[in-house]
């Protein structure tokens, strides 16, 4: 990995059948929008750039994997077998020697970037880096007579996965290990190892039921933003809270970062909360010279207050000069701390508008941006 000096492969768990789903085929291959189960969980262990996927698969499943996987690089596939522990012993057989080991289910879409980085850091430092949640249902233990024991809730967790483990430790444990686990930290543990949990999210859900597939998109809102403003000598060139060396700048009552702008305002209409002009109107003084990056944060906020956060934002400069290519890692790297989203959530692209137009006469710079906000989980 990259930013790790350990080589990290990841094992993805797809040879299930689903069953409880009701599909007549593996859920890792429903599709949501544009994209399978099976693909948004890659697009995660990708997003964190670990070395190599081998993903793990019943033969009946091959054909349609191999379709979504054809342009994935570094992954390889390997069957499974009847249970669970057979197929992630035989997906850590097939693997190339490396440091460490994701085992990851196929069917956890929503594993972000951060928990994947958690885990793969606890097993550099300790060997093991489980995923779990605090238990929320009350526990309690029954006895053989009928009677049941209350469990301590404070001190339990609910396991998810990634599982990640030092590579050689997990492969000699699955070696020796005879019989049937539901999950890699009992292989781990019966091998004399200490797992060592790490914080995962209520969000990073498996899908398992029909209800599972139905939530999927879950509560989606899309909204849209549009922004002008003019380009005057005098002025600084803001967009995306980066300052750009220009002989012009945007001319308005705040910083006129024209970028921000039409993103506040497709995250407000995403919310359906009043625009930027109503919140932050151009004649209340408090607003001259106001920095954008801060006002989408108090926007962020308002949304953050509803119950959602950022499901994606797109958004377009267009402008004719000056080239703003070199500029955008940072106005998404601005955007993404902004809205506690990560950078891959928001995208940034500009254009000209080929010498037409008040873009293309140099007179000003437009903005558009699409917003998707996403129901929080509770
Ligand atoms: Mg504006």
């Amino acid at each position: 990995m990259s930013n790790c000096v350990a080589l990290v492969r990841a094992v993805v768990l797809c040879a299930g059948s689903g069953s409880r789903t009701g599909l007549s085929y593996n859920k890792i291959l429903h599709t949501v929008g544009h994209k399978s189960v099976l693909e948004m969980t890659l697009d995660g262990l990708y997003g964190i750039g670990v070395d190599s996927i081998t993903v793990v698969i019943s033969p009946r499943d091959e054909n349609n994997v191999r379709k979504i996987t054809s342009d994935c690089p570094n992954l390889s596939l390997c069957y499974g077998g009847d249970t669970r522990t057979e197929s992630a012993r035989n997906g850590l057989l097939s693997l190339e020697p490396c440091d460490i080991v994701i085992i990851q289910d196929g069917a956890r879409p929503y594993t972000s970037g951060e928990t994947y980085l958690r885990s793969v850091a606890s097993a550099v430092s300790y060997g093991s880096g489980i995923a779990a949640v605090p238990a929320t249902d009350t526990v309690r233990m029954k006895e053989s007579d009928g009677s049941s024991v209350l469990i301590p809730r404070d001190r339990l967790y609910n396991l998810q996965t990634p599982q990640t483990f030092r590579y050689a430790e997990i492969l000699s444990a699955y070696k020796s290990f005879k019989g049937v686990a539901t999950d890699d930290s009992a292989v781990y543990e019966a091998a004399g190892y200490k797992c060592r949990l790490i914080e995962g999210s209520t969000s990073n859900v498996k899908i398992t039921s029909k209800e599972d597939l139905f939530s999927l998109g879950g509560d989606l809102k899309v909204g849209v933003g549009f922004d002008v403003h003019e380009l005057r000598e005098g002025r600084e060139l803001i967009l995306g809270g980066v300052h750009i060396p220009h002989l012009l700048g945007l001319y308005g009552h705040s910083d006129a970062d024209v970028l921000v702008h039409a993103i506040m305002d497709a995250l407000l209409s995403a919310a359906g909360l009043p625009d930027i002009g109503v919140l932050f109107p151009d004649t209340d003084p408090r607003f001259e010279g106001a920095n954008s990056m801060k006002l989408l944060e108090k926007i962020y906020a308002e949304i953050k207050k509803l119950g959602f956060k950022v499901g994606n934002i797109s958004a377009v400069v267009m402008a004719q000069k000056p080239k703003l290519a070199g500029h955008i890692p940072a106005m998404r790297d601005n955007l993404a701390r902004a809205l506690s989203a990560d950078i891959s959530r928001v995208n940034v692209s500009a254009t000209t508008t080929e010498h037409l137009g008040i873009v293309g006469e140099e007179r000003g710079m437009a903005a558009s941006a699409t917003a998707i906000i996403q129901k929080e989980e509770a």
